[in-house]
């Protein structure tokens, strides 16, 4: 129903790693969002299409005051549009890095927050899997939204896959155990340290980044 049309687009405001998100506007209602655009030959060249059906498929079914809604997608020949509610202050890791950390009542309320959206999204049986500052969100208002669920599964069953970034995964994921939503939890403790005195508890020397291995 939706298409490129209903929008104009405005600035652009971060780099994935299939594509880019912009500012958008609804051209009817005015409403403000955010554009999260996807090039099908990304998705192609990665195999990369189960995993975006996924994020888009678990990302619509969570109403959460600490989620970043997904409203609605769309595509066209060359891209998929996910139309996400605008986290117009950003990454909560620029504004620790800007602040270098946190105040116990700071780090105290996004704790709150985040424990609050993980409960919520734990009892719909999600797991987000790639919890880290890069991927929590601020709103006008300063509220945290857990965004990116890229690497979400949604299932009762343990899990396999090894998944997340190396800093904030828990020890079951390292050793390839199978896991559950408790690396969610493990998570929420590595960011409680890392409010409070700036950098994680544990820090790869050098393998960094997202991975994966089976
Ligand atoms: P990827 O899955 O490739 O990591 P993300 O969904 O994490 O893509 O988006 C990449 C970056 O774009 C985010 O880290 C953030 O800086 C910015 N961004 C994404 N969605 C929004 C949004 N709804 N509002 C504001 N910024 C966003
Ligand atoms: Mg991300
Ligand atoms: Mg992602």
């Amino acid at each position: 129903e939706w298409s490129i049309s209903d929008f104009e687009i405005g600035k652009f405001i971060g780099e994935g790693k299939f594509g880019k998100v912009y500012l958008a506007r609804e051209k009817q209602s005015g409403y403000v969002v955010a554009l999260k655009v996807i090039f099908k030959a990304k998705l192609e060249k990665y195999r990369s299409h189960a995993h975006l059906r996924r994020e888009i498929e678990i990302q619509h079914g969570l109403n959460h005051p600490n989620v970043l809604r997904l409203f609605a997608w769309f595509h066209d020949e060359t891209r998929v549009f996910l139309v996400l509610e605008y986290a117009a202050r950003g990454e909560l890791y620029k504004l620790l890095k800007s602040l270098h950390h946190f105040s116990e009542k700071r780090a105290a309320t996004y704790v709150s927050s985040l424990a609050g959206a993980l409960a919520y999204c734990h009892e719909k049986h999600v797991i987000h899997r790639d919890i880290k500052p890069e991927n929590l969100l601020l709103d006008i208002e300063g509220r945290l939204k857990i965004a990116d669920f890229g690497w979400a599964v949604q299932s009762n069953a343990k899990r396999h896959t090894m998944c997340g970034t190396i800093d904030y995964l828990a020890p079951e994921m390292v050793e390839k155990k199978e896991h559950d939503h408790a690396v969610d939890n493990w998570t929420l403790g590595i960011l409680c340290y890392e409010f409070l005195y700036g950098v994680p508890p544990f820090e790869a020397e050098d393998e960094y980044g997202t991975f994966r291995s089976e």
